[in-house]
């Protein structure tokens, strides 16, 4: 079985970061800040990617207010609460 999130199938759940690369100037500090292996510095193109998004937390946001390019955003957090309170009605 794969992640979960309050018995809610993880892949349900439209919640990650998205990094506009325009903007990135490849700094590192979203890396640095998330614990959770989501992102990868591609040294290639020398900018940020969203590699893994699924290890995102739900609902956290913490890496976008330590970007100062404010490359990093994320979905509607009250669209997303919505949809979670709706995906857990009909789960029980
Ligand atoms: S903190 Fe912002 S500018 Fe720095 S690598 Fe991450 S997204 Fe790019
Ligand atoms: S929002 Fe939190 S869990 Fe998601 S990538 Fe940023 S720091 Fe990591």
């Amino acid at each position: 079985m794969g992640r979960a999130y309050m018995g809610i199938p993880r892949e349900k759940i439209p919640w990650r970061p998205e990094v506009d690369m325009e903007k990135c100037v490849g700094c590192g500090q979203c890396l640095e800040t998330c614990p959770n292996g989501v992102y990868l510095l591609d040294t290639e193109i020398g900018k940020i990617v969203v590699a893994v998004p699924e290890n995102c937390v739900v609902l956290c946001n913490k890496c976008a207010s330590f970007c100062t390019q404010e490359a990093i955003s994320f979905p509607d957090i009250q669209e997303t609460k919505r949809l979670l309170a709706m995906l857990l009605r009909e789960k029980s």
